[in-house]
């Protein structure tokens, strides 16, 4: 089935290279896949690679950007579809109508945003889409270790919310879990 992948990443100017070429990777392995990209519709870093790559590799990309953000983060105008909302809740709420599957590559604090509202939406059972985290080299792993430390402190009861995402260290294998149809946990 062709899925339509949602991708949240960095979106600063000074991230490393590395994470630029992962962005890159992803974007081109969905369109390899014969998926689509939903972005944040910006130009910029880590967004900005995603979307050029997936559009390289023939992916249909749809960009979802904020009036406030177009300048700031250089709305991709070559998107195949360029939504412009009000405002930033807006913003996530298209993205996620837009997409079938959540992928968070490495990010600030505006990805993380993003990330744990896919994430505790899924947990709280108000959607049944996978969430992946591509983390190939740690970057994730202080905030992994304090959501697990949430169960022995009595904050998250019957699971770990860990139960709820997937995490993975390359690419195809996060993709591979984008593609996993999951039950409600
Ligand atoms: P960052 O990881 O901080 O580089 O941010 C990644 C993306 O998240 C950027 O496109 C930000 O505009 C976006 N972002 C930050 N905060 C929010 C929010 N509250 N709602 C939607 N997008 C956000």
């Amino acid at each position: 089935m062709a899925l339509n992948v949602c991708v949240y990443c960095g979106s600063s100017d000074g991230v490393p290279q590395r994470y630029l070429d992962l962005a890159s990777d992803t974007g081109a392995a969905i369109a390899a896949r014969g998926w689509g990209l939903v972005s944040g519709g910006g130009r910029k870093s880590m967004m900005g690679a995603v979307a050029v790559a997936a559009r390289k590799g023939g992916a249909r990309t749809v960009g979802v950007i904020p009036r406030s953000m177009v300048e700031r983060e250089w709305a991709d105008h070559d998107s195949d579809e360029l939504l412009i909302t009000e405002t930033m809740r807006e913003r996530k709420a298209l993205m996620e109508a837009h997409a079938d599957a959540f992928l968070a590559l490495p990010g600030g604090i505006g990805t993380c945003e993003e990330l744990f509202e896919v994430w505790t939406a899924g947990s709280l059972g108000l959607h049944e889409k996978p969430v992946v985290v591509l983390d190939p080299d740690g970057h994730y792993t202080g905030l992994l270790e304090w959501v697990t430390g949430l169960v022995d402190k009595g904050f998250a009861s019957q699971h770990s919310p860990l139960t709820r995402i997937a995490v993975a260290a390359t690419v195809d294998e996060a993709l591979d879990a984008c593609g996993m149809s999951r039950s409600p946990v």
